[in-house]
């Protein structure tokens, strides 16, 4: 078997971040916002001009509950199962001031598993990031990262969770769906088997 880098994501992949979001905002506003408006600052969906829609995301960042997300066990034990043959990355889209609570997150839960944890930004492109890495295979939820991995030569690419977000049409990207941790680990398998 290979072995293989693989880049991970860590919000919505390692931990799950926008349903924490979206219930924290909903008990706190009095909205009902659901998971797929998550990610568009709709003033009719979240009550609130969209620039007091990102002031509140932003104030739900500084909350215990967001720096304490945890992975589940299951997941863990993929994860320690994989970190055996494979080198890991954490590679994330959060901004660098998030690395103390991501890194005790990880000490705490997943200790020994990630060779590196890349903090990309929002604005930063993970495809240069994968590619700085020798990465091959990218796990992602969101298919603008996968897209840019695509284009930096990752040849796997696993678009990660069953979220209704996802609404991108795959098209002829050679793109893999993974809606849990299981079918990551079999996709894996078959990857490095290759
Ligand atoms: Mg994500």
């Amino acid at each position: 078997m290979k072995r293989l880098v693989i880049a991970v994501d860590c919000d919505d992949v390692l931990v799950s971040t926008t349903p924490y979001f979206v219930d924290t905002y909903n008990n706190t506003y009095g909205t009902s916002g659901t998971l797929e408006y998550a990610h568009s600052p709709d003033p009719s969906v979240w009550g609130a001009s969209e620039e007091v829609i990102l002031e509140r995301w932003s104030g739900i960042k500084r909350t215990d509950g967001y720096k304490g997300l945890s992975p589940d066990p299951d997941e863990v034990k993929v994860l320690r199962n994989l970190a055996k043959i494979h080198e890991l990355h954490l590679v994330t889209a959060r901004k660098e001031e998030e690395r103390d609570f991501t890194q005790a997150m990880l000490d705490k839960h997943l200790d020994g598993v990630f060779t590196s944890m890349e903090f990309v930004g929002w604005e930063g492109s993970k495809g240069d990031v994968c590619q700085a890495l020798r990465a091959d295979v990218l796990i992602d939820d969101s298919f603008r990262h996968l897209v840019s991995a695509r284009d930096c030569g990752v040849g796997g690419l696993l678009w990660f969770g069953d979220y209704p977000w996802q609404t991108e049409d795959i098209g002829d990207m050679p793109i893999v769906r993974c809606r849990n941790w299981r079918e990551v680990e079999a996709e894996i398998e078959r990857i490095a088997s290759n």
